[in-house]
């Protein structure tokens, strides 16, 4: 019996060593590259073409969340639904790559209850208290931004005042923040304007069709004492939604260049925020009023089987505008809403449209249509040399591995092929092949729940670790 015991605790220890033996470094990862290929000397030269989307997929979506009235209740109950597998109020968590947006500052004093208890705006989830330099949610926003869960700034804070009268915003409060943010490790690069004019650091639209409205926009004005896109560029925000509503639902780029008055460029990018309508007013004649779909009891009509099915069929990628926390409602999101994103989760599964958080989304996108690839061919292999992405905003840049995530090819034999970055193989865990395509991997799911209740609950010891590396 104990002899049994012995061999059976033997095996277990070899088995252990086996699987510790497994990891490779680099250079045994590029051995391990070509001696599983099985190379055919004779196999031909292959035809090589970039693949719009990471296989299987044939369209990509976000859905962006704006931060108005959110409170850690209803963000918790939201991120516990879209982003974990685990049983919620609002059903079976659905595991989606979902992120959201905060605020750093509340200097709105608009009179709104942002949730159940009567709660008051005062209230809303924001980094600092008011326009004060003392933290409020911020540790906890942290945790979030670190974990995936948050990964846009919404404008310098919530701004919004009645009748768009005055602001509470200043610069120093931009200067602080981002150091803040950036003394914290925390490189975000998704900004989106928000509210009414009162936010003056909102930025990217003035000008745009001599529209008058966006006058407001001081963020890219250096003379302006609300300029803040120099600040913004040091933290890393290269992607900005400059307020602009739209009613076009599939891209086949979601980015646009966007000239800043302080001589930089910034790449914009559009949100589908509903549909714009002739209507007849009462003693006016017809003109076109805007019908936003970014309140989530619009949210089955942003999500609709005819958008979605518009989508695959042209190849597109969509953002689509939202305020996923922005009832007062116990429950948060109607059962319409539940209703979309259950079918969005299951045609994900089904290999047809990928849902990524919009800084992936973007990224991709970016990587994706100006990736600069030359192939070449010796004894049987085909190379797929990426060269660059010829950037035409922010400059050409060597790409990392990081930031090609999801690139994929489509080419005769994935077996006789290899992709190098400037001549180096992409180490074979990294790879993905399938019968026609190669590519590097998108990113690992992250279905844990990061949810915490308070700051109190997050100093004693829930603070964010990096999950462990499983590729799809
Ligand atoms: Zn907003």
């Amino acid at each position: 019996m104990v002899r049994a015991l012995q061999i059976f605790l033997l095996l277990i220890t070899a088995g252990a060593a086996l699987a510790l033996a497994k990891p490779m470094s680099p250079t045994q990862s590029t051995q391990h590259e070509h001696t599983s290929m099985h190379i055919n000397p004779g196999y031909p030269r292959q035809v090589v073409s970039l693949r719009k989307f990471p296989y299987p997929f044939q369209a990509m979506l976000a859905i962006e969340s704006d931060a108005d009235h959110v409170t850690l209740r209803k963000f918790n109950l939201i991120h516990e639904f879209l982003n974990t597998t685990i049983d919620t109020p609002m059903g079976r968590g659905l595991g989606l790559d979902v992120s959201d947006s905060f605020f750093l500052y509340n200097g709105s004093n608009l009179r709104y209850t942002i949730d159940t208890n009567h709660t008051p705006l005062a209230k809303e989830m924001t980094f600092f208290k008011g326009v004060s330099q003392q933290l409020y949610y911020g540790p906890i926003l942290l945790h979030y931004i670190k974990a995936g869960w948050i990964d846009t700034i919404h404008s310098m804070g919530d701004f919004s005042r009645i009748g768009a009268r005055g602001t509470l915003f200043t610069r120093a409060e931009a200067v602080y923040g981002m150091r803040y943010l950036m003394a914290h490790g925390v490189r975000l690069t998704v900004f989106t304007d928000h509210g009414n004019q009162s936010n003056r650091a909102n930025f990217g639209a003035y000008g745009y069709q001599d529209n008058a409205f966006f006058d407001y926009q001081q963020g890219d004005n250096p003379y302006s004492p609300y300029y803040v896109t120099d600040l913004l560029r040091k933290e890393g925000v290269r992607f900005v939604w400059a307020d602009i509503y739209n009613n076009q639902y599939s891209y086949s780029s979601m980015i646009y260049p966007i000239h800043l008055r302080d001589g930089h460029s910034i790449w914009g990018f559009w949100r589908f925020t509903g549909t714009l309508n002739l209507i007849k007013r009462p003693d006016h004649p017809w003109v076109y009023d805007w019908h936003d779909f970014w309140n989530p009891y619009d949210l089955y009509r942003e999500l609709a089987p005819g958008l979605l099915q518009q989508l695959i069929r042209t190849h597109g990628y969509t953002i689509i505008a939202q305020h996923l926390e922005g009832n007062p409602n116990r429950f948060v999101l109607p059962t319409s809403a539940i209703e979309s994103l259950v079918r969005l989760a299951h045609m994900q599964d089904h290999g047809l449209i990928l849902v990524a958080r919009t800084s992936r989304l973007l990224l991709y996108n970016l990587v994706q249509q100006y990736l600069r690839y030359r192939t070449s061919y010796t004894r049987g292999v085909t190379y797929i040399n990426i060269e660059d992405v010829a950037d035409p905003v922010d400059g050409t840049f060597i790409p990392d591995r990081n930031q090609l995530h999801g690139i994929t090819f489509v080419v005769q034999d994935p077996r006789q092929t290899v992709i190098t970055v400037r001549g180096r193989p992409i180490p074979v865990q990294w790879l993905k092949r399938t019968a026609h395509t190669i590519g590097i991997v998108w990113y690992p799911p992250n279905t844990a729940n990061y949810a915490v209740n308070s700051n109190a609950a997050l100093r004693r010891g829930l603070t964010f670790e990096a999950i462990p590396f499983a590729w799809y």
